[in-house]
Protein backbone atom coordinates (compact mmCIF):
# COMPACT_ATOMS: atom_id res chain seq x y z
CA UNK A 1 0.00 0.00 0.00
CA UNK A 2 2.16 3.06 -1.17
CA UNK A 3 -0.69 5.31 -2.36
CA UNK A 4 0.83 8.84 -3.84
CA UNK A 5 4.06 7.83 -2.41
CA UNK A 6 6.81 7.70 -4.85
CA UNK A 7 8.44 4.21 -6.07
CA UNK A 8 12.05 5.15 -4.62
CA UNK A 9 14.02 7.82 -2.62
CA UNK A 10 16.95 9.17 -3.10
CA UNK A 11 18.33 9.60 0.32
CA UNK A 12 21.41 11.87 0.39
CA UNK A 13 23.88 11.55 3.48
CA UNK A 14 24.90 14.57 4.60
CA UNK A 15 26.89 13.40 8.04
CA UNK A 16 30.52 13.92 6.80
CA UNK A 17 29.55 17.90 6.38
CA UNK A 18 26.70 18.77 8.15
CA UNK A 19 27.19 16.32 11.02
CA UNK A 20 30.75 16.74 11.89
CA UNK A 21 30.49 20.79 10.69
CA UNK A 22 28.22 20.83 14.56
CA UNK A 23 30.32 17.86 16.79
CA UNK A 24 32.17 19.22 19.44
CA UNK A 25 34.95 16.77 18.59
CA UNK A 26 37.12 18.03 15.33
CA UNK A 27 37.56 14.42 13.50
CA UNK A 28 41.21 13.13 12.21
CA UNK A 29 40.79 13.58 8.14
CA UNK A 30 41.57 9.70 8.17
CA UNK A 31 38.32 9.41 10.14
CA UNK A 32 36.56 11.37 7.80
CA UNK A 33 37.85 9.38 4.55
CA UNK A 34 36.71 6.26 6.47
CA UNK A 35 33.88 7.49 7.22
CA UNK A 36 32.48 8.21 3.47
CA UNK A 37 34.32 4.93 2.47
CA UNK A 38 31.77 3.22 5.22
CA UNK A 39 28.82 5.09 4.33
CA UNK A 40 29.63 4.05 0.61
CA UNK A 41 29.78 0.62 1.29
CA UNK A 42 26.16 0.60 2.73
CA UNK A 43 24.84 1.55 -0.87
CA UNK A 44 24.35 5.49 0.12
CA UNK A 45 25.32 6.97 -3.41
CA UNK A 46 25.27 10.86 -2.98
CA UNK A 47 27.51 12.27 0.08
CA UNK A 48 27.63 15.89 0.98
CA UNK A 49 31.51 15.86 1.88
CA UNK A 50 32.58 18.95 3.14
CA UNK A 51 32.68 22.82 3.00
CA UNK A 52 34.98 24.91 1.49
CA UNK A 53 34.70 28.00 3.74
CA UNK A 54 37.42 29.99 5.68
CA UNK A 55 38.80 27.10 7.94
CA UNK A 56 38.94 30.36 11.16
CA UNK A 57 35.26 30.15 10.48
CA UNK A 58 34.57 26.53 10.63
CA UNK A 59 37.46 24.62 12.12
CA UNK A 60 36.16 21.14 11.03
CA UNK A 61 36.18 21.62 8.07
CA UNK A 62 39.65 23.11 7.64
CA UNK A 63 40.89 19.89 5.98
CA UNK A 64 38.47 20.70 2.73
CA UNK A 65 41.20 19.77 -0.40
CA UNK A 66 42.81 16.63 1.72
CA UNK A 67 39.13 14.84 2.72
CA UNK A 68 38.69 15.24 -1.09
CA UNK A 69 41.47 14.49 -2.62
CA UNK A 70 40.79 10.89 -0.74
CA UNK A 71 37.78 10.44 -1.54
CA UNK A 72 36.91 6.75 -2.75
CA UNK A 73 35.85 7.14 -6.12
CA UNK A 74 33.20 4.75 -7.54
CA UNK A 75 31.09 4.88 -10.62
CA UNK A 76 27.31 6.46 -9.58
CA UNK A 77 28.72 8.06 -6.33
CA UNK A 78 28.25 12.04 -6.10
CA UNK A 79 30.12 13.60 -3.74
CA UNK A 80 28.73 17.34 -3.22
CA UNK A 81 30.41 20.57 -0.90
CA UNK A 82 29.63 23.77 0.42
CA UNK A 83 30.86 26.64 -1.24
CA UNK A 84 30.06 30.10 0.31
CA UNK A 85 31.70 32.24 -2.34
CA UNK A 86 33.93 31.91 -5.73
CA UNK A 87 36.85 31.71 -4.27
CA UNK A 88 35.77 28.22 -2.29
CA UNK A 89 34.01 27.47 -5.49
CA UNK A 90 37.58 27.21 -6.92
CA UNK A 91 38.81 25.16 -4.32
CA UNK A 92 36.04 22.41 -4.94
CA UNK A 93 36.36 22.68 -8.98
CA UNK A 94 40.28 21.99 -8.17
CA UNK A 95 39.54 18.96 -5.40
CA UNK A 96 37.27 17.16 -7.83
CA UNK A 97 33.78 17.46 -5.99
CA UNK A 98 30.96 16.53 -8.39
CA UNK A 99 28.39 18.77 -7.20
CA UNK A 100 28.29 22.06 -5.39
CA UNK A 101 26.42 23.47 -3.19
CA UNK A 102 25.55 27.24 -2.16
CA UNK A 103 23.06 28.23 0.83
CA UNK A 104 21.80 30.98 1.85
CA UNK A 105 19.13 32.00 4.88
CA UNK A 106 15.47 33.27 4.50
CA UNK A 107 15.31 35.02 7.90
CA UNK A 108 17.54 38.35 8.00
CA UNK A 109 18.76 37.77 11.29
CA UNK A 110 19.76 34.63 10.67
CA UNK A 111 21.45 35.74 7.54
CA UNK A 112 23.22 38.26 9.44
CA UNK A 113 24.28 36.10 12.03
CA UNK A 114 25.51 33.21 10.34
CA UNK A 115 27.13 34.64 7.53
CA UNK A 116 27.13 38.63 7.96
CA UNK A 117 25.31 39.14 4.53
CA UNK A 118 21.90 40.50 4.22
CA UNK A 119 19.47 38.26 2.83
CA UNK A 120 19.98 40.26 -0.80
CA UNK A 121 23.66 39.96 -0.85
CA UNK A 122 23.61 36.47 0.04
CA UNK A 123 21.41 35.90 -2.77
CA UNK A 124 23.83 38.24 -4.81
CA UNK A 125 26.84 35.45 -3.78
CA UNK A 126 25.01 32.28 -4.86
CA UNK A 127 24.23 34.26 -7.88
CA UNK A 128 28.09 34.91 -8.42
CA UNK A 129 29.02 30.57 -7.89
CA UNK A 130 25.77 29.32 -10.00
CA UNK A 131 26.84 31.32 -12.63
CA UNK A 132 30.43 30.02 -12.20
CA UNK A 133 29.32 26.63 -12.14
CA UNK A 134 27.22 27.20 -15.28
CA UNK A 135 30.16 28.44 -16.85
CA UNK A 136 31.69 25.19 -16.34
CA UNK A 137 29.18 22.97 -16.70
CA UNK A 138 29.11 22.24 -13.02
CA UNK A 139 25.95 20.50 -10.59
CA UNK A 140 24.75 23.28 -8.63
CA UNK A 141 22.34 22.92 -5.62
CA UNK A 142 21.06 25.34 -2.97
CA UNK A 143 20.19 25.24 0.64
CA UNK A 144 17.64 27.86 1.79
CA UNK A 145 17.77 27.62 5.81
CA UNK A 146 15.22 28.81 8.47
CA UNK A 147 12.31 28.11 6.41
CA UNK A 148 9.82 26.87 9.47
CA UNK A 149 10.97 29.43 11.78
CA UNK A 150 14.47 31.39 13.15
CA UNK A 151 15.73 31.04 16.31
CA UNK A 152 16.01 34.99 15.83
CA UNK A 153 12.77 35.96 14.34
CA UNK A 154 10.64 33.70 15.14
CA UNK A 155 7.80 33.13 12.56
CA UNK A 156 8.63 33.13 8.79
CA UNK A 157 6.51 33.91 6.35
CA UNK A 158 6.06 31.00 4.26
CA UNK A 159 5.58 34.09 1.19
CA UNK A 160 9.40 34.65 1.38
CA UNK A 161 9.92 30.86 1.23
CA UNK A 162 8.21 30.92 -1.88
CA UNK A 163 10.20 34.09 -3.31
CA UNK A 164 13.45 32.76 -2.20
CA UNK A 165 12.93 29.71 -3.86
CA UNK A 166 11.69 30.98 -7.09
CA UNK A 167 14.94 33.14 -7.08
CA UNK A 168 17.24 30.52 -6.06
CA UNK A 169 15.80 27.79 -9.14
CA UNK A 170 15.84 30.86 -11.70
CA UNK A 171 19.35 31.10 -11.11
CA UNK A 172 19.67 27.45 -12.02
CA UNK A 173 20.34 25.46 -9.55
CA UNK A 174 18.83 22.00 -9.76
CA UNK A 175 17.10 21.78 -6.46
CA UNK A 176 16.34 24.09 -3.35
CA UNK A 177 17.19 22.24 0.04
CA UNK A 178 14.14 23.09 2.44
CA UNK A 179 16.32 23.61 5.99
CA UNK A 180 14.26 23.20 8.95
CA UNK A 181 17.31 24.13 10.29
CA UNK A 182 16.78 24.56 14.17
CA UNK A 183 14.15 21.47 14.17
CA UNK A 184 10.93 23.45 14.61
CA UNK A 185 9.04 22.69 11.93
CA UNK A 186 5.78 20.46 12.55
CA UNK A 187 3.62 18.27 9.74
CA UNK A 188 1.01 20.71 9.62
CA UNK A 189 3.52 23.80 9.09
CA UNK A 190 5.18 21.25 6.67
CA UNK A 191 1.48 20.61 4.76
CA UNK A 192 1.47 24.49 4.35
CA UNK A 193 4.50 25.17 2.72
CA UNK A 194 5.42 22.75 0.88
CA UNK A 195 1.37 23.55 -0.69
CA UNK A 196 2.31 26.67 -1.25
CA UNK A 197 5.31 25.81 -2.74
CA UNK A 198 3.95 23.27 -5.42
CA UNK A 199 1.85 25.71 -6.70
CA UNK A 200 4.98 26.85 -8.37
CA UNK A 201 7.88 24.65 -8.88
CA UNK A 202 7.78 20.77 -9.10
CA UNK A 203 8.48 18.29 -6.64
CA UNK A 204 11.53 17.34 -8.21
CA UNK A 205 13.31 21.05 -7.57
CA UNK A 206 12.48 20.61 -3.67
CA UNK A 207 14.60 18.31 -0.91
CA UNK A 208 13.25 17.56 2.46
CA UNK A 209 15.89 18.73 5.29
CA UNK A 210 14.97 18.17 8.55
CA UNK A 211 16.53 18.46 12.50
CA UNK A 212 14.93 16.17 15.07
CA UNK A 213 15.21 18.41 17.65
CA UNK A 214 12.14 18.20 18.74
CA UNK A 215 11.24 14.77 17.46
CA UNK A 216 8.70 15.57 14.43
CA UNK A 217 11.34 14.90 11.68
CA UNK A 218 10.35 11.52 10.46
CA UNK A 219 6.13 12.86 10.47
CA UNK A 220 7.37 15.88 8.80
CA UNK A 221 9.30 13.53 5.90
CA UNK A 222 5.81 11.66 5.65
CA UNK A 223 4.25 14.42 4.64
CA UNK A 224 6.70 15.72 1.93
CA UNK A 225 6.55 12.19 0.84
CA UNK A 226 2.91 12.20 0.47
CA UNK A 227 3.15 15.43 -1.20
CA UNK A 228 5.40 13.87 -4.25
CA UNK A 229 8.98 14.86 -2.61
CA UNK A 230 11.81 12.07 -3.46
CA UNK A 231 14.73 13.64 -1.77
CA UNK A 232 15.40 13.40 1.65
CA UNK A 233 18.97 14.75 3.50
CA UNK A 234 20.21 13.39 6.40
CA UNK A 235 23.06 12.03 8.91
CA UNK A 236 24.18 9.11 9.96
CA UNK A 237 23.51 8.54 13.86
CA UNK A 238 21.79 12.15 13.37
CA UNK A 239 24.97 13.72 13.65
CA UNK A 240 24.69 17.51 14.06
CA UNK A 241 23.08 17.72 17.03
CA UNK A 242 24.19 21.24 19.27
CA UNK A 243 28.24 20.82 19.94
CA UNK A 244 27.54 21.79 23.50
CA UNK A 245 25.45 19.35 24.13
CA UNK A 246 26.39 15.97 23.20
CA UNK A 247 23.49 13.39 21.98
CA UNK A 248 21.43 16.37 21.13
CA UNK A 249 19.08 15.39 18.04
CA UNK A 250 20.85 16.81 14.96
CA UNK A 251 20.19 16.46 11.69
CA UNK A 252 17.30 13.35 11.24
CA UNK A 253 19.00 9.95 11.42
CA UNK A 254 19.65 8.30 8.14
CA UNK A 255 19.06 4.83 9.13
CA UNK A 256 15.77 6.04 10.73
CA UNK A 257 14.79 7.58 7.13
CA UNK A 258 15.76 4.59 5.37
CA UNK A 259 13.92 2.22 8.32
CA UNK A 260 10.54 4.55 7.71
CA UNK A 261 11.26 4.13 3.72
CA UNK A 262 11.84 0.13 3.43
CA UNK A 263 8.81 0.03 5.86
CA UNK A 264 6.74 1.99 3.29
CA UNK A 265 8.28 -0.61 0.43
CA UNK A 266 10.05 2.66 -0.64
CA UNK A 267 13.50 1.47 -2.62
CA UNK A 268 16.80 3.55 -1.51
CA UNK A 269 19.47 0.68 -2.54
CA UNK A 270 21.03 0.85 0.96
CA UNK A 271 21.44 -1.62 2.87
CA UNK A 272 20.26 -0.99 6.56
CA UNK A 273 21.82 -3.15 8.57
CA UNK A 274 25.38 -2.28 6.71
CA UNK A 275 24.47 1.46 7.57
CA UNK A 276 24.03 0.94 11.27
CA UNK A 277 27.26 -1.01 11.45
CA UNK A 278 28.69 2.23 10.34
CA UNK A 279 26.61 4.01 12.93
CA UNK A 280 27.79 1.64 16.12
CA UNK A 281 31.50 2.13 14.21
CA UNK A 282 31.38 5.73 14.82
CA UNK A 283 30.41 5.09 18.60
CA UNK A 284 33.07 3.37 18.63
CA UNK A 285 35.70 5.74 16.91
CA UNK A 286 34.45 8.97 19.07
CA UNK A 287 33.44 6.78 22.13
CA UNK A 288 29.97 9.18 22.15
CA UNK A 289 26.53 8.22 22.04
CA UNK A 290 24.76 8.94 18.53
CA UNK A 291 21.28 10.16 19.25
CA UNK A 292 19.63 7.75 16.70
CA UNK A 293 17.00 5.47 18.65
CA UNK A 294 17.15 3.02 15.87
CA UNK A 295 20.64 2.42 16.27
CA UNK A 296 20.10 1.68 19.95
CA UNK A 297 16.88 -0.33 19.38
CA UNK A 298 19.41 -2.50 17.38
CA UNK A 299 22.40 -2.76 18.48
CA UNK A 300 22.59 -5.92 20.32
CA UNK A 301 21.26 -7.61 17.25
CA UNK A 302 24.02 -6.34 15.14
CA UNK A 303 26.50 -7.34 17.83
CA UNK A 304 25.64 -10.62 17.79
CA UNK A 305 25.48 -10.58 14.21
CA UNK A 306 29.59 -10.06 14.10
CA UNK A 307 30.54 -12.06 16.67
MG1 LIG B 1 21.15 19.98 8.62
Amino acid sequence: MRGELPATVRVVEVGPRDGLQNEARIWPTADKVELIRRLVDSGLREIEATAFVHPKVIPPMADADAVSAALPRLPGVIYSALVPNTRGYARALAAGIDEMIVFMSVSESHSRSNINKTVAEALAACAEVVQACKADGKPVRAYLSTIYGCPYEGDIAPARVVALTQSLLDLGVSRVSLGDTTGVATPGQVRDVLGRLLDRVAPQQLGLHFHDTRGMAIANILVGLEMGLSIVESAIGGMGGCPYAPGASGNVATEEVIHLLHGLGVGTGVDLDRLLGVGLWIESVTGQSLSSKLLHAEASRLLSLVT
